[in-house]
């Protein structure tokens, strides 16, 4: 027939605000109901945070052996595992950090939920799969966050992550505590 498809969801009948999609008040809706993301958030504000530099060497910090320097202290954490047991190669990461389907999904609920526009600058869809990967993981591992409630993701997956779905210029923001 001559009928338009119906999309599968109705779209909640708010006007988006453009140009305020990081505004305050976003920030704060994030802080109550996804406080994980709000590292995200909070990073995309500052860059004028230095880059993460990729190293060889081990940091000591590591007994994983998959973890690499981080520039601040709270970002030096390790999985804690023996490296054949590294959470950053686990079929569980590569299933709900890396699968761009399961990120995809993820993205389009999270849009959804917040009224934001679907319309992504194609450069920055690799950093929308990082940080949607990045949520996935506090998701699996701490579950949902209190609000104030702020976690900090292993070096080894947080680079797991990074090569997966790499920034074009290698400029990666940190993780900025206390600003909650
Ligand atoms: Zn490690
Ligand atoms: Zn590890």
């Amino acid at each position: 027939s001559a009928t338009q498809r119906k999309p599968a969801f109705q779209k909640p009948r708010k006007r988006k605000r453009k140009g305020q999609r990081k505004g305050d008040d976003l920030i704060e809706r994030l802080a109550t109901r996804f406080p994980g993301v709000l590292f995200d958030v909070l990073s995309s504000r500052n860059p004028a945070e230095p880059p993460a530099a990729r190293t060889s060497a081990q940091p000591w910090w590591c007994t994983c052996q998959k973890c690499q320097e981080m520039p601040t202290e709270v970002e030096k954490k390790c999985c804690q595992q023996r490296p054949e047991h590294c959470i950053s190669r686990t079929a569980h990461l590569e299933l709900f950090c890396l699968e761009p389907g399961i990120l995809r999904l993820a993205r389009g609920l999270r849009h959804e939920y917040l009224g934001l526009d679907d319309l992504q600058d194609p450069g920055q869809d690799n950093k929308e799969f990082r940080h949607a990967a990045y949520r996935q993981f506090v998701l699996w591992q701490h579950g949902r966050l209190r609000a104030g409630q702020r976690v900090v993701i292993p070096s080894c997956c947080v680079w797991r992550i990074r090569d997966t779905f790499p920034d074009p210029t290698g400029n990666y923001t940190g993780f900025i505590p206390g600003l909650l």
